[in-house]
């Protein structure tokens, strides 16, 4: 990992919803000294704006997910008016989200939103601009400035300008559309400075990662403002995970970034989730819950592993708040050193369960006892850890001896046998073939 790249720092929210820092590091405008803000998890609601108590919900439930700032859109008047009754009744920064007319953002200004978010592409009329600008300086609220690769693109003299403006960056695969980012930025955030305005954050998205990752390279080198990342248009879930973190994560690894929204065709309760799992294994903030490590499963299990990962996932999602490692793992052969630290493991085979807490095994049941007993455990470990009678990651489940169950061998094959034998039917776990070893 690369160290963070220092930035300005840009301060959203209020004394009410409280305050989110992003980027930090350099000294501000003023001088006031800065140190970089953890890098934050934002979303975006998926829900119209102006259907306040629906709106109200959904950023509930994305804020309870771990949202730190949410963005709503506003089309319409009715959506900013809306925002009036909306930013009372929740608790996290609001960002309105303004496309083609000027008069949302200062209406937005006036319903209290704590920060705009302007695409150059497309409020592009320098006086409207600048009248934004003072009446977000006015309330001291920053303005995110977020070139999309789909609305900057130039269609008039296009070949003219691709071929100019691609010579700018000719060792790049996208040369022209690099070039034109930065260029729009440039032209646009003049606009900015001539107004005194710094209380900048800048994004720079399209729906290719290889391009995101050049062009916030290209810009961290040229702007010292935090910077705001996201893949645009990545997709459904399925596929836009890979895409997003692709992206997010080759420029986290390279100290690039201040904060992140994932963007799926889908609930936005996934962006904040895979954002926040993002920074979790970057090691950009402390996890909030249970890590769960879980076995891909083999020819060795002998359990339905899927399921119980499934269900143990989510119910210790609900109820567990300590930075747990659980470990759901399908054998006993290899199980023990691939949940090396975990501090609550289960090692299935033979249809049971035999589980671990802190390298001591406390129980032994039946496959339909498993997610019962293990969460029980887990609970019971969380309240010691919670009255300090235990430490996370203190001792490590790897001291299970090599074959507790005494009845190893072919899991799939065992256990299709004895549905058969009980009327249990016979499937073949998806994922599985029979007498695989490894
Ligand atoms: S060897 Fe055991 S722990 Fe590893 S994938 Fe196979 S069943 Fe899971």
């Amino acid at each position: 990992m690369q160290p963070r790249r220092l930035t300005r720092q840009v301060t959203i929210g209020d004394s009410r919803v409280g305050f989110v820092q992003i980027g930090g590091g350099l000294p501000n405008r003023d001088g006031t000294p800065t140190t970089p803000a953890p890098v934050s998890v934002q979303t975006m609601t998926s829900g119209y704006t102006h259907e306040i108590d629906k709106c109200v919900a959904e950023i509930h439930k994305l804020a309870s997910a771990g949202a730190q700032i949410v963005r709503v859109a506003v089309p319409e008047k009715k959506d900013t008016d809306a925002l009036k009754h909306i930013i009372p009744q929740v608790n996290v920064p609001i960002v309105a989200d303004v496309h083609f007319h000027f008069q949302r953002a200062l209406e937005a200004v006036e319903s209290g939103v704590h920060k705009i978010r302007l695409n150059p592409g497309n409020i592009n009329d320098r006086q409207q601009v600048i009248d934004v600008i003072q009446a977000c300086k006015a309330r001291k609220l920053p303005i995110r400035v977020g070139v999309n690769e789909g609305s900057i693109i130039e269609r008039k003299d296009k070949q003219k300008r691709q071929k100019e403006l691609g010579a700018v960056f000719s060792d790049h695969k996208h040369g022209y559309l690099l070039a034109i980012m930065i260029a729009k930025l440039e032209e646009y955030l003049d606009i900015f400075y001539e107004q005194d305005f710094h209380d900048i954050v800048i994004s720079a998205k399209s729906m290719d990662a290889s391009l995101v990752i050049d062009a916030y390279t290209e810009i961290s080198k040229r702007f010292d403002h935090p910077l705001h990342l996201g893949v645009t248009h990545a997709g459904p879930k399925e596929t836009g995970t890979i895409r997003s973190v692709v992206a997010l994560g080759g420029l986290l690894i390279n100290g690039i970034g201040d904060t992140v929204r994932i963007s799926y065709a889908n609930d936005p309760i996934y962006e904040v989730q895979d954002g926040l799992e993002l920074l979790y294994c970057l090691g950009l903030k402390e996890r909030i819950g249970v890590d769960l490590i879980a076995c891909p499963t083999c020819g060795r299990i002998q359990v339905d592993l899927f399921t119980l990962i499934q269900d143990v996932r989510k119910a210790l999602a609900e109820k567990v708040t300590v930075p747990m490692k659980v470990a759901v793992m399908g054998c006993i052969v290899n199980g023990p050193g691939e949940a090396e630290g975990a501090d609550v493991a289960v090692f299935a085979g033979d249809r049971r369960g035999i589980i671990y807490v802190q390298g001591e095994k406390v129980a032994n049941v039946p496959e339909e006892e498993i997610l019962g007993r293990l969460l029980t455990e887990c609970l019971q470990f969380q309240d010691k850890v919670k009255r300090g009678e235990a430490k996370l990651g203190e001792k490590k489940v790897d001291i299970v001896p090599p074959d507790p169950l005494g009845n190893l061998g072919s899991g799939w094959e065992k256990m299709a046998a004895e549905r058969i034998k009980t009327g249990g039917g016979g499937e073949k776990p998806i994922g599985l073939t029979v007498g695989a070893t490894r």
